[in-house]
C-alpha cells in the first residue's frame, strides 16, 4: 500500500519532524492540533489542519476519539504518532488499525508486551536479551523477596510493573528495610499507576545508559543502528545524548547491536524500536524497550544516513527495510543537546514570546524545532521547545562545533538551557566521556554549577 495523506497525532518538534519526511516523500499531511497551539509551525506548514479540542492534552491530543474522526473526515490513510502522548498505547493502534488506518508504529501487541515491565523483562530474557539479576516476575512474599536479593546481592531495587518516568522505584541496601520499602513501593505504585505490583533486581551503582536503535519490517527481518549513550540525565530525564558511546568498542556494538536484532526478527517486530540497557563493567543489562520513536533519534540518522522516519513510514507501507545490516556503516560521531524552555540553573518553566530568534547553520549542524520569531510557546506540555544536533568527523571535533553553534543560537523572550549546555561542554569529564547515570546530578549539585 501507498500511503498518499498521513496525519501527524502530536506536536512541537516532532510534528514538524514528520511533516518533513512526508513531504520528501510526497506524502500530504493532515496536523491535528489544540486550541493551544493554532499558530504552531507545523500546523502552519501541513497541508491540512483540524483543531481537535482545547489545550489539555487530554482533550486534545489524547483525546482518540476526535484523533479518529479527523482521519476520517480528512481521508488520511496512515497516523504517525510520534513519541510520547499515543505512541505507546496498545489500545489506539488496535483503534486505528480498527478504522482501515495504517498505523506507523509496531502491532499493538507487542506494543502491549513491552508496556508491562515485568512482561517486557520476560519476554526480553526469552528472547536472549541480557537482564539485570532479580526477581523472574512479580514479588509478593517477604521471605521469597529476601531470598532472591541475597542471590542477587545488596543493593536492590525495587521497582513497579507499571511505572514509568523513573517514578516507583526505592532502593532497599539492607534485608532489615526490604519489608518497609516493598510496602512503600506497592502503596505509591498504586496510588501512580492503579497498579501494586512490584518486581526486584539488583541495584547497579553507577552504570551508564546505553540503548540499541531497531527496526524489523514485521515479516521476521530486523537490523540494528547502533546505540546512542544518553546517561548525561536530570531527574531520569535525559538533557544531552551522543552515539557513538564514548566507551564502546565496534566489537562491542556488533555484538549488542546483533543480539537486539536477532530478538527483534525473532519477535516479528514492526517498525522502530529502542532497547535501552545499563551498562557496568562492560556488561549490558536490560531495563525496557521503548515502542516508537525516541527523542534523540537524530543521533542515529547523523551517524548512518538512514532517515527513520522514511524508514517507518517506508514499513508502514509494507516495504522491506531499506538497508541491509551489512551495508550500514557508522561514521563520525553527533551529540544532541535538548534545550528547554527553563532557567538554567533551578529548571523552573520558563515558557514565553520568541521575542527575537536565530538559529544556528554550517556545515552539519541541524536544530529540529518549530520556534519562530513572534511564536509563544504555551505553558501546557513539554519544555522541550528544540533540539540541536551536530555531527563531526570526531567526537573532538563534533563538540567543538556544537560550541560554535550554541554561541550562535539565539532565542530571546525566555530562558533557556543554552547555557547548561555551554557549560557542560566546558567540563573535562564530560570532554573525557567519563560520565555515567549520577554525574549530571553530581555535577549540578557541585558548587558554582547548580
Ligand atoms: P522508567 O520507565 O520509569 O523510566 P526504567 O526501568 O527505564 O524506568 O528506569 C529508569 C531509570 O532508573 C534508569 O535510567 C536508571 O537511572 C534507574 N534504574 C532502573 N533500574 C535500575 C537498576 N537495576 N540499577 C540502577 N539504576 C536503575
Amino acid at each position: 500500500m501507498a500511503i498518499e495523506k498521513l496525519l501527524i497525532a502530536n506536536r512541537g518538534e516532532i510534528a514538524l519532524r514528520i511533516h518533513r519526511a512526508c513531504h520528501e516523500m510526497g506524502i500530504k499531511t493532515v496536523a491535528v492540533h489544540s486550541t493551544a497551539d493554532a499558530d504552531a509551525m507545523h500546523v502552519r506548514l501541513a497541508d491540512e489542519a483540524i483543531c481537535i479540542g482545547p489545550p489539555a492534552a487530554k482533550d486534545s491530543y489524547l483525546n482518540v476519539a476526535a484523533i479518529i474522526s479527523a482521519a476520517e473526515i480528512s481521508g488520511a490513510d496512515a497516523i504517525h504518532p510520534g513519541y510520547g502522548f499515543l505512541s505507546e498505547n496498545a489500545k489506539f493502534a488496535e483503534i486505528v488499525e480498527a478504522h482501515g488506518i495504517a498505523f506507523v508504529g509496531p502491532k499493538p501487541e507487542h506494543i502491549r508486551t513491552m508496556g508491562d515491565k515485568i512482561e517486557a523483562k520476560r519476554t526480553a530474557g526469552a528472547l536472549g536479551l541480557p537482564l539485570v539479576p532479580g526477581s523472574d516476575g512479580a514479588i509478593s512474599d517477604l521471605e521469597e523477596a529476601k531470598a532472591i536479593a541475597e542471590k542477587a546481592g545488596y543493593p536492590v531495587i525495587i521497582k513497579a510493573a507499571s511505572g514509568g518516568g523513573g517514578r516507583g522505584m526505592k532502593v532497599c541496601t539492607s534485608p532489615d528495610d526490604l519489608e518497609t520499602l516493598m510496602q512503600q513501593a506497592g502503596s505509591e505504585a498504586k496510588a501512580a499507576f492503579g497498579d501494586a505490583t512490584v518486581y526486584l533486581e539488583k541495584y547497579l551503582g553507577n552504570p551508564r545508559h546505553i540503548e540499541i536503535q531497531v527496526f524489523g519490517d514485521g515479516n521476521g527481518n530486523a537490523i540494528h543502528l547502533g546505540e546512542r549513550d544518553c546517561s548525561l540525565q536530570r531527574r531520569h530525564q535525559k538533557v544531552l545524548e551522543e552515539a557513538p558511546s564514548p566507551i564502546l568498542s565496534h566489537a562491542d556494538r556488533d555484538r549488542i547491536g546483533g543480539i537486539c536484532a536477532k530478538a527483534m526478527a525473532d519477535m516479528g517486530y514492526r517498525g522502530a524500536g529502542t532497547i535501552e540497557f545499563l551498562w557496568e563493567d562492560g556488561e549490558f543489562y536490560f531495563i525496557e524497550m521503548n515502542t516508537r520513536l525516541q527523542v534523540e533519534h537524530p543521533v542515529t540518522e547523523m551517524i548512518t544516513g538512514v532517515d527513520l522516519v522514511r524508514e517507518q513510514i517506508r514499513i508502514a507501507e509494507g516495504k522491506p527495510l531499506s538497508v541491509a545490516q551489512e551495508d550500514l556503516r557508522f561514521t563520525g560521531h553527533a551529540i544532541e543537546c535538548r534545550i528547554n524552555a527553563e532557567d538554567p540553573r533551578t529548571f523552573a518553566p520558563s515558557p514565553g514570546t520568541v521575542t527575537r530568534y536565530h538559529v544556528p547553520g554550517g556545515m552539519h549542524v541541524r536544530v529540529d524545532s518549530g520556534l519562530y520569531q513572534g511564536y509563544k510557546v504555551p505553558p501546557y506540555y513539554d519544555s522541550m521547545i528544540g533540539k540541536l544536533i551536530v555531527y563531526g568527523r570526531t567526537r573532538e571535533g563534533c563538540i567543538m562545533r556544537l560550541k560554535r553553534a550554541l554561541q550562535e543560537y539565539v532565542i530571546e523572550g525566555m530562558k533557556t538551557t543554552i547555557p547548561l549546555h555551554q557549560a557542560l561542554l566546558e567540563d573535562p569529564e564530560f570532554l573525557n566521556g567519563d560520565y555515567s547515570i549520577k554525574w549530571l546530578e553530581e555535577w549540578l549539585a557541585r558548587d558554582g554549577q547548580g
